[in-house]
């Protein structure tokens, strides 16, 4: 296999930049570049050792840095590993990777230490997307969720549901084999234990998918509602510094302002959007149609309604294209003299939620509405949390080849009938881990990765 060479730090300047070279010439091409400063060659170091020394770039120095040198198996990604860390300069870590790869290094691939780390037996896949998810983690329940994944929670609870279906299946094997023989557990009543065990496992997994991805990868939340209604009154609150613009005049939010707010256990990707309403105004009207868009693709909306003004057909619209959608009514200006009998929104909405925007009260109570609306308030980290749809589409793929092999099972049909059924859970099972999935479901998970990791 190639010594593949990459900057495992991110490309912005900073005190340290990292290149990492990964394969079996990884000592050689470092000794190549790097000359330590006791003289020794990185090659005669053991593992886990570092040496300061100089960078070199067509024989003229280029940087002071450290080289940590790992020996295989025990590095990152099971093969010899140097990690120079020089300065972070980003013409300097890309220098540092140029001489790497002038040098008999070629360039790592998308993922491709991660890959080779699951190649080598390092981390299953589900552990593998656990790194992914950990590094665009942007709160602490999604890095814990991420780090228990990583720690195997989430593997050790799909081995426990295979290895059980395993034993159940080598029993009806044996059975269909040497249907005469005592075996062991093979009652139908230990066989549908066994199996509804296993659903009840799965079943769990996949319920706990919608809060998990809410954790994990945050949601996309509109604030919609007329011009002046208090748009980016309520989300310079929710993220506590003035982004918007707020005027009196109608209509000034033209664009969409993007801003990311940690709402108890979830990151919103809060949009704040043109008013809701007709107008003339063209640039205001392109701002207008994307507001529309908006709530059509945000997972969650908060339509704002003001109680000081009576209600408007604006507003009526917006009860029509919140149906079906996750949305909490915000009645705002609570501070002011109300001037509509807002019940009628319970009618519409599930949630309703009373704020003064600009007091900053009842906000709390927004933040619970979100929570409970998104499921995530009662979250565990802890528990065994699926990554992403992949991992999700396997478990399911499981829980539906059960379900054939109870009703096979129920049904009366052959015991092989019930053991195929078995066996294809189990192979969706060792897919979500790894163990069975193919070599283009390999590399097509980890091209999503960045370089370097
Ligand atoms: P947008 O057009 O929906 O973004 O509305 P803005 O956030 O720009 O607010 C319009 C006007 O309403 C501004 O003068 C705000 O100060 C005012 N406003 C916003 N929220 C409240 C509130 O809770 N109470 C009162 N009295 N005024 C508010």
């Amino acid at each position: 296999m190639s010594t593949i060479a990459a900057i495992a730090t991110g490309q912005a300047a900073g005190g340290i930049g990292i290149v990492r070279i990964s394969g079996e010439n990884a000592l050689f091409v470092a000794d190549r570049i790097f000359k330590t400063v006791s003289g020794l060659k990185l090659n005669t170091l053991s593992g886990y050792k570092a040496a300061f020394g100089t960078v070199f770039l067509d024989e003229k120095p280029l940087d002071e840095a450290i080289a940590t040198v790992f020996r295989a198996p025990k590095s990152y990604t099971g093969e010899d590993v140097v990690e120079i860390s020089c300065h972070g300069g980003l013409y300097v870590t890309k220098q540092v990777l140029r001489a790497a790869l002038q040098n008999g290094a070629v360039p790592a691939e998308a993922g491709e230490f991660t890959k080779r780390a699951f190649l080598n037996g390092k981390l299953d896949l589900a552990k593998a997307e656990a790194v992914m998810q950990l590094i665009s983690a942007q709160g602490e329940q999604a890095r814990a969720a991420s780090f228990n994944t990583l720690e195997g929670a989430l593997s050790r609870e799909i081995a426990a549901v295979s290895a059980d279906l395993k034993t159940v299946s080598a029993s009806l094997a044996a059975w269909v084999d040497y249907p005469d023989e005592e075996i062991d557990d093979l009652s139908d009543d230990a066989i549908t234990r066994s199996i509804d065990k296993a659903i009840r496992a799965l079943q769990a997994l996949l319920a706990r998918f919608d809060s998990g991805k809410v954790i994990l990868n945050g949601v996309d939340t509109a604030i919609v509602g007329k011009p002046n209604v208090g748009k980016s009154t309520l989300m310079n609150v929710l993220v506590g510094a003035e982004k918007s613009i707020v005027t009196d005049i109608a209509g000034t939010t033209r664009d969409i302002v993007e801003e990311t707010v940690t709402v108890g256990n979830v990151v919103l990707r809060l949009s704040d959007t043109a008013g809701l309403r007709d107008t003339a105004d063209t640039v205001e009207r392109i701002g207008v149609e994307r507001a529309r868009k908006k709530i059509e693709n945000a997972a969650l909306v908060l339509a704002l309604f003001d109680s000081s003004v009576p209600l408007t057909d604006a507003d009526r619209d917006l009860f029509a294209l919140c149906k079906g959608k996750k949305a909490i009514a915000v009645v705002n200006k609570t501070d002011l003299h109300g001037a509509w009998d807002t019940k009628i929104l319970d009618t519409v909405f599930n949630k309703v939620i009373y704020i003064s925007a600009k007091e900053n009260t009842g906000v709390e109570n927004l933040e619970k509405a979100i929570e409970e609306t998104l499921g995530t308030a009662d979250f565990d980290p802890s528990a065994a949390t699926l990554m992403n749809e992949r991992q999700y589409a396997c478990c399911l793929a499981a829980l539906e080849s059960l379900f054939e092999a109870k009703s096979a099972q129920d049904s009366g049909l052959t015991r092989d009938a019930v053991n195929v059924s078995i066996d294809a859970a189990i192979e969706s099972l060792d897919m979500l881990t790894g163990e069975k999935a193919t070599e283009s479901v390999v590399n097509e998970i980890f091209s999503r990765f960045c370089v370097g990791k």
